[in-house]
């Protein structure tokens, strides 16, 4: 960061930058260490790159048209203007008002966004697509896309970008990982290996048993409910999350787990008994979308899993599932894994148009 002002052309701002830099250096140490715990930008030994995920960023900010903010430009001029302010060629007021209407400018652009893509060049991934076989896939700003189908793959998933190297490596051999950095609905982090099922879908391939870890410690506590998704075991309120017992099981594990709090949402237990005796709970308000926006929704029990059933609009737009939440298109392959069959919940048929998507892990 020292070394940003190297890149700046003017020179008056490389000048003011030349003793500055980019922050101060007792911010420096703190910027650095925050950029790598948002995953910004890794280090490996002494280097530091951008991830995945920080690679995005900067082409959703270029995108949106702040590419101002990419840009060491940005605190050239401004440190160029504090030494003018200084030395007493220009007003306070004035500074300030121009840091209000940059801010303002920001602002408004980001607001302003609504697209679900961004225009840029993303490249492609050199392999073949696994539906049709054509290659090369074309990248775009959420997804690589293949020319000749509708395949398709998000370039992030559960919280975590792929780079194109991952992507590559999966569909070229059908599996990768275990990778880490995974999020679950609930922020907790989880490594997982992906694998490509026949159609081309990505799906985490857990190894058997569907719990994470150990299994918890039930005998102190009461059950909740009768699990009517595996039949067999007994449903439990943990401390983060509702959970068959069986989930832990060697054999013919279940499958029903859930937050106690879902996108901001706490999750009542007579829900959780609603859902596990009808399929489904009453409609829920007040859940809060990575985008953060709030919405309504059902939960709804679907293959043993979780679900949202989004709540319907008025007429005209349909509740689409992609919008809201784009990177949950590929389900932990659990969903479609074993017993749930035996004695499925009470199944409501759905109305027309309405539709559960994501799985709520
Ligand atoms: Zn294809
Ligand atoms: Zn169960």
């Amino acid at each position: 960061m020292e070394g940003a002002g190297k890149l700046v052309e003017d020179e008056e701002m490389r000048a003011a930058m030349i003793e500055k830099g980019l922050g101060t250096p007792a911010t420096r140490a703190a910027i650095i260490e925050g950029l790598i715990l948002q995953e910004y930008i890794a280090r490996n030994g002494r280097e530091l790159s951008a991830t995945a995920k920080g690679l995005a960023l900067i082409h959703l900010l270029k995108g949106i048209g702040i590419e101002l903010l990419t840009s060491p430009e940005l605190t050239g001029e401004w440190e160029a203007k504090l030494k003018r302010m200084e030395a007493g060629q220009m007003k306070r007021k004035d500074f300030m008002a121009e840091i209000r209407d940059l801010t303002a400018d920001i602002v408004a652009k980001t607001k302003n966004f609504e697209g679900d893509s961004v225009e840029g060049d993303f490249g492609e991934l050199d392999v073949r697509c696994p539906k049709c076989g054509a290659r090369p896939l074309k990248g775009e700003y959420r997804v690589w896309r293949c020319a000749s189908c509708d395949w398709r793959m998000f370039r992030s998933l559960a919280g975590r970008t792929f780079s194109p190297e991952e992507a590559t490596q999966l569909l070229r051999d059908g599996h990768i990982g275990p990778l880490d950095g995974f999020r679950s609905k609930i922020g907790r982090q989880f490594a997982a290996p992906l694998k490509l099922d026949g159609e081309g879908k990505i799906l985490f391939d857990f190894p058997a048993g569907n719990g994470q870890g150990e299994a918890p410690d039930f005998s102190q506590l009461a059950p909740l409910a009768d699990c009517t998704v595996c039949g067999k075991g007994h449903v439990y309120a943990l401390p983060t999350e509702y959970a068959c017992e069986r989930v832990w099981a060697k054999d013919e594990p279940c499958t029903f787990k859930t937050g106690r709090t879902i996108l901001q949402r706490d999750i009542a237990p007579e829900q959780v008994i609603k859902l596990l005796a009808t399929g489904k709970t009453d409609l829920l308000h007040k859940f809060v979308s990575k985008k953060g926006r709030a919405f309504s929704a059902y939960l709804k029990l679907e293959k043993g899993k979780v679900g949202f059933e989004f709540e319907e609009r008025k007429k005209g737009k349909p509740a689409a599932k992609g919008k809201a939440e784009p990177a949950d298109e590929a389900a932990p392959a659990k969903a479609e894994a074993k017993p749930a069959a035996k004695k499925a919940p009470a199944k409501k048929k759905a109305p027309a148009r309405k539709k559960a998507a994501s799985v709520v892990e």
